[in-house]
């Protein structure tokens, strides 16, 4: 099997290490060898970015356009094919990863339009004969640190505005799925972009994530990932006064009131929930329902539930794919032991599913009569788990959506204006959902939350330029 490199100053790097991708719908299927890169590898990749930073940064909106459109029109034409690797890799249904792989062909698309909106101002000076131009410069060499749940979207929508914006990029994906990183960089290695301006490096984040956050050549890092992770990029980032973008956990609630639809409501949450194995940063894992339609939601979503069917991910009719590793099915199993002895009622599910290959495969699980005092309402599971909290009225409702360190997204269900209309204003979270999912984003509007989910200036849209961009104010004496 050949292995799949790194990629540094415009050429492919082999290492002395390599790891094994494995299908988690079949471990005995190995996706691919990727090369695991070392702290000199690292520094190589910085010394590249940081070479070809002034000339990308100089270069020509058209060229950046170029780039950016071909690389969006080479993903959209080979969905399917990368969409099939996403799913084989990571796990989520073939319909999820060939959605993901369209979305990231779409925000190539969009961030090359990017390019050439780059608007600036001009203003009068308060001084008579000056003016003032206000203009949007890039950032410098940028970091780029990403999860393995949306292992081609997220990277899309981080390195496609870095791009854009005239930065170069040092991309390190997580371990668990370097395929759809490695696939979208031979992408974009053929897509025009000058050598050095985008570099790969592949393998554990404790060991080379250090040296990309400690050297002072890296002006900036964007990251997704967990709460712990972030800490470390906070604290590395600010002790040398480098800029830093974070998005982190979710306990999204998605609350259902006695007005609402009661299909759609039980439609949303087992989207929210379950889909994509539970493995999203804005899953509904805090199911709050007022008390009168209580247990008509609990039945319908019970009985909806045994009807998913889990299964490998690239087979047709699966609803559910596998847990990405065994460490996270291992993590799920521990929250629902943790549930039980916090006194929830495990309703239905939890427990693991074998099938025809070998895989790590779990069934959705329902906690019943919960509350947010609760670790299983607190902490991120980031699993097909859920927990239904009882509340007396919108009022309750309200107070228990934001009773949580997090702040991603949070959902209504609702007949009623006025009470959709109150949720939209008092909701703490990032992002609001009235009758849909709390998961499911568009790509041309920001993303991202408040309190514990994220820190610093939102992803995606015409936002992102907020980050991938620093602000210069020039005066000329006419
Ligand atoms: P993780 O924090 O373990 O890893 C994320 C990335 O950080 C990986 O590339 C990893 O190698 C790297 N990393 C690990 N230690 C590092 C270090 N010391 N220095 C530098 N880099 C390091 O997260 P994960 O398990 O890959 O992803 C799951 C998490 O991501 C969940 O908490 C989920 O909520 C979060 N997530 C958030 C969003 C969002 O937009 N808010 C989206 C998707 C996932």
């Amino acid at each position: 099997m050949s292995v799949h490199n790194n990629f540094i100053a415009g050429e492919w790097i082999s290492s002395v290490e390599q790891i094994a991708n494995i299908n988690p719908s079949d471990t005995n299927d190995i996706v691919g060898e990727y090369a695991q890169a070392d702290r000199e590898h690292v520094k190589q990749a910085i010394d590249a970015a940081y070479t070809a930073s002034p000339a990308w940064a100089q270069s020509g909106i058209q060229q950046r356009f170029d780039c950016l459109d071909a690389i969006g029109t080479e993903i959209l034409a080979r969905n399917q094919e990368l969409g099939t690797l996403l799913s084989r890799e990571e796990g989520k249904t073939l319909a999820e990863g060939i959605g993901e792989a369209a979305r990231a062909g779409q925000i190539f698309k969009f961030f090359a339009g990017e390019t050439l909106r780059n608007a600036g101002e001009l203003l009068p000076s308060v001084r008579p004969g000056l003016g003032v131009e206000i203009s949007r410069e890039p950032v410098g060499p940028i970091a780029i640190i990403t999860p393995w749940n949306f292992p081609i979207a997220i990277p899309a929508w981080k390195i496609a505005p870095a791009l854009a914006f005239g930065n170069t990029v040092v991309f390190k994906p997580a371990e668990l799925t370097p395929g759809s990183a490695w696939a979208l960089t031979d992408i974009i290695a053929r897509s025009g972009i000058p050598e050095g301006v985008f570099n790969l490096v592949m393998g554990p984040g404790a060991e080379i994530g250090a040296p990309m956050l400690n050297d002072r050549r890296i002006r900036a890092v964007s990251f997704t990932g967990s709460t712990n992770t972030g800490r470390i990029v906070a604290g590395a980032c600010s002790a040398r006064n480098a800029r830093y973008q974070l998005e982190m956990g979710g306990k999204n609630p998605l609350v259902v009131l006695n007005d609402c639809d009661l299909d759609n409501a039980v439609n949303c949450a087992v989207n929210g929930a379950f889909f994509s194995t539970g493995q999203r940063c804005t899953a509904s894992s805090r199911l709050i329902v007022e008390e009168s339609i209580y247990d008509a939601f609990v039945a319908a979503l019970a009985e909806k539930m045994e009807g998913l069917v889990i299964g490998d991910a690239l087979a047709q009719g699966t609803d559910i794919g596998p847990v990405a590793d065994q460490t996270q099915l291992n993590k799920n199993l521990e929250y629902i032991e943790i549930g039980k002895q916090e006194g929830a009622e495990l309703l239905t599910g939890g427990e693991v599913v074998e099938r025809e290959k070998p895989g790590f495969y779990q069934k959705p699980a329902l906690f019943i009569d919960t509350d947010n005092s609760m670790r299983i309402n607190a902490e991120e599971i980031f699993g097909p788990v859920a927990s239904v909290i009882k509340v007396s009225d919108i009022d309750e409702a309200m107070h228990s959506a934001n009773d949580t360190q997090f702040g991603l997204s949070a959902g209504i269900c609702t007949s009623s204006l006025r009470s959709a209309a109150r949720f939209k204003q008092e909701s703490q979270a990032g992002m609001v959902m009235v009758n849909a999912p709390t998961a499911g984003v568009d790509y041309h509007v920001p993303f991202g939350g408040t309190k514990g989910s994220s820190f610093g200036p939102r992803e995606q849209g015409g936002y992102a330029r907020d980050f991938y961009t620093t602000v210069k104010t020039a005066y000329t004496q006419a």
